[in-house]
């Protein structure tokens, strides 16, 4: 059976980086060779990352004066690195659910943390906004894209101090204004590549301002001076970032991937509008294109595991929603196809028919 997959993290990949990463683990460019068993240092691999950092700033637009960091650790090692780099005695924070929660737990052992602005009153249903940034602090910091709850914000914000944004699971699903930024970082595995791996993109006049001692490995001017390379990098996640960049290139760039973006949320969200068994649970104006939660309406919640299993037996995978939020999360990365929404879409209309 054809299957749809809408996990959160690691998630879909478009089935030619699979087939393309596959492909290098048995001959890496016909040299005889896996990816997996040749040294970070060699010319193949040299070749790999090279291209990788190459087309994040082409695909991205990164200014001059940034650099493209790809490390071990995912974005929770991130949490750590960003206040242990950048913050110097005060840094705001956006409160938006679980994962800037733990960012800011990571940042308030370096500094005083401001909790500028926080959607906890409604249960992280919507984003705050309209809120003043202190001037006075080091930078701000928020998720642009909130996984559990299914929050996004789709700009970036005009500010007086510098941003640091986890762009986690929405990284390449628009274009951004990178000047704006000091860092942008996340994990790989929604719209990039397989776990284990992070993307930073860093300005390097921002760096070396902090006096604190900075272990190396969390040192991001380390990883800025040698390339990536300081210590083994994940090279097979490299490897199929390095093949989704080009897929993504080929698809016609960020613009492409957004406008996909806005048409799946389109068809899911109207979806989940027009029937009468189900319902979303965020604010119309903040709905994420990359996380769509809903619910059944509470008349029908006993239904709840029923239809998982009716999504099931189509094929549908990964729809359950995440045990903080419950109800359904249905995540629509970038390799996800238009088919594969309207075969959730389908099942849902179906599931009323049946029930309603
Ligand atoms: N930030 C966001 C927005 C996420 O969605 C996740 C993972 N789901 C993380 C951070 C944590 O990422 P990792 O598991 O790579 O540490």
């Amino acid at each position: 059976m054809v299957k749809h997959n809408f996990y959160a993290g690691p998630s879909i990949l478009p089935r030619e980086v699979i087939e393309a990463t596959a492909e290098a683990v048995l001959n890496l460019n016909g040299s005889g060779l896996s990816v997996l068993e040749i040294s970070h240092r060699s010319k193949d691999f040299q070749a790999v990352i090279d291209e990788a950092r190459s087309l994040f700033h082409e695909l991205l637009s990164i200014p001059q004066g940034y650099t493209v960091l790809f490390l071990g650790g995912g974005a929770s090692m991130e949490f750590c690195r960003v206040p242990f780099n950048f913050l110097k005695k005060k840094a705001a924070y956006l409160d938006t659910g679980v994962w800037a929660h733990k960012a800011i737990k990571e940042a308030k052992a370096f500094g005083e943390v401001d909790i500028t602005a926080s959607s906890e009153d409604k249960k992280y249903s919507y984003l705050p906004k309209n809120f003043k940034i202190p001037a006075d602090a080091d930078y701000l910091h928020f998720t642009t894209n909130n996984t559990v709850y299914g929050t996004e914000y789709f700009e970036d914000f005009d500010s007086p101090i510098p941003l640091v944004a986890d762009m986690s699971s929405d990284i390449f699903s628009r274009p951004i204004d990178v000047s704006k930024y000091i860092c942008i970082y996340g994990g790989a595995q929604k719209n990039l590549a397989p776990s284990g791996l992070s993307f930073v993109i860093v300005k390097d006049d921002a760096l070396e301002k902090v006096d604190r001692y900075i272990p190396t490995m969390l040192n991001y001017k380390v990883h800025v001076d040698k390339e990536s390379m300081f210590n083994t990098p994940p090279v097979l996640p490299i490897y199929s970032a390095l093949m989704t960049l080009r897929w993504i290139k080929k698809q016609g760039g960020v613009k492409v991937m957004e406008q996909r973006a806005i048409d799946r949320a389109h068809l899911l969200y109207g979806e989940i509008d027009r029937n009468s068994m189900f319902e979303g649970t965020v604010a119309h104006e903040d709905r994420s294109r990359m996380n769509v939660r809903f619910v059944l309406k509470p008349e029908y919640q006993s239904l709840e595991g029923e239809f998982l299993k009716f999504a099931d037996e189509r094929g549908i995978v990964g729809i359950k929603g995440h045990r903080i939020t419950g109800g359904f999360r249905a995540s629509l990365y970038n390799a996800m196809p238009m088919s594969s929404v309207q075969v959730l879409v389908d099942c849902m209309k179906e599931f009323e028919k049946l029930n309603s």
